[in-house]
């Protein structure tokens, strides 16, 4: 007998939970893409794009997903044969860099782990050794994930970029947004981010099938000369007059009218206080977790608390199968839990809180996680789910 009906509740990192307001805005007759309406929100978008990087530079909207933004960034200001340095914290920054070895780019990672945040310090050792080598530097680009999905840490971007400039070396700086643009701070400008790139489906709470791209001018410098570029991800075409120039080729209309809804809701919560419901909610998870983990069985994948994501929390599960819990999860209550992936594969399950998520449903999802442990006989600490009911009773006043 199952707990099952209605609504799932679904708790993977992306694709996130869409909205009704943006299902909403897509169910529309397909419209003239040479004039009208279509020409004032591709301009809208754009800005916004901009707008939620926070920068003045150049905004690209790709038809793609993370993995082709991943793409448009590497092809635009890489040539074959570069060097650049990945900065390794789970998955996503490594395989972001995979493509680039791929596509003939030299890639070095700077070794880190699934447990821990990049350490500046590093990253600006590294760079001072490239600069005392080679003179001005061989490596041309340094790319990280703020948010690894896999892992769930989060990087201090600012710091990293600090770490950059304390070398003194010119690489561009290009991040990976995809899990935490719309749910944190993000600042391109003001941390001195040359390049940063994000997807229409996670924190943007809009179907997959949007990728984003940011540029400043350093970037789009050192693009005139890159060797990589092909047609249908180059910003110089992108950036003609023509409106067909901007996505090349046709628009990917009903996605641009959700993703206008999108950022219309976004804004009218205010960012700021979208960012304070992220953490929040994840704050509400780590009590939980915390207090499951007093059981031995489960634990945190991220050791150090402040680098703990507010996006997702990957929680490990020695000696008990979180394949289990998931489908417990899943088919007795409506409930779906991401899976571990990479290393984690096998060992872990993983707590999305991003995007379109509000108490009951972080609530909701921590006490099915309670009622899967107590029915399979996991070891866990009892009232994880309350913790998380108390701390939000602290926090939330009338
Ligand atoms: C999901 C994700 C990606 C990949 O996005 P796709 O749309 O699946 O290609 C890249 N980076 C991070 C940090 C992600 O979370």
């Amino acid at each position: 007998m199952s707990v099952r009906a209605g609504r799932e509740f679904l708790a993977i990192p992306g694709p996130t939970n869409v909205p009704d307001e943006v299902l909403g805005a897509m169910h529309r007759p397909a419209m003239d893409i040479y004039a009208g309406p279509l020409l004032a929100l591709t301009d809208s978008l754009l800005r916004d794009v901009a707008r939620v990087f926070k920068t003045k530079g150049h905004a690209y909207i790709y038809i793609a997903n993370g993995h082709g933004a991943w793409e448009a960034t590497l092809t635009n200001v890489l040539s074959k044969g570069d060097k650049i340095l990945v900065l390794e914290s789970g998955r996503f920054a490594v395989g972001w860099g995979d493509n680039a070895r791929r596509m003939g780019v030299e890639v070095e990672v700077l070794k880190g782990d699934m447990r821990r945040a990049v350490r500046p310090a590093e990253v600006e050792a590294r760079l001072k050794a490239d600069r005392k080598a080679n003179g001005g530097g061989s490596i041309k680009a340094v790319l990280v994930a703020q948010i690894d999905t896999a892992s769930g840490v989060v990087n201090d971007i600012e710091a990293i970029g600090q770490a950059m400039r304390n070398a003194g070396h010119d690489a561009l700086l290009m991040v990976d947004t995809v899990a935490s643009l719309g749910c944190m701070p993000f600042e391109m400008d003001a941390w001195r981010v040359d390049v940063a790139m994000s997807g229409s489906q996670k924190g943007l709470m809009t179907p997959p099938g949007l990728g984003f791209v940011a540029a400043n001018d350093r970037a789009r410098e050192v693009h005139k000369k890159a060797g990589l570029r092909t047609p249908y991800w180059d910003w110089t075409e992108r950036e003609g007059d023509l409106h067909y120039q901007k996505y090349a080729g046709t628009p990917p209309e009903h996605l641009l009218f959700g993703l206008r809804k999108a950022f219309d809701m976004l804004f009218e919560e205010g960012l700021e206080n979208v960012f304070r419901r992220h953490w929040l909610l994840a704050e509400a998870v780590r009590r939980a977790v915390g207090v499951w983990a007093e059981g031995q069985a489960i634990s945190f994948n991220i050791v150090e608390p402040a680098e703990r994501c507010d996006t997702v929390t990957a929680v490990l599960l020695a000696g008990r199968d979180p394949e289990a819990l998931r489908a417990y999860c899943n088919d007795n209550c409506g409930v779906i839990l991401g899976h571990g992936i990479g290393e984690l594969s096998g060992k872990a399950f993983r707590i999305a809180h991003m995007g379109h998520v509000n108490a009951p449903m972080v609530l909701g999802t921590l006490s099915v996680i309670e009622v899967g442990l107590a029915a399979l006989g996991i070891p866990h600490g009892r009232g994880g789910a309350q913790a998380a009911i108390d701390w939000l009773g602290e926090q939330v006043k009338a």
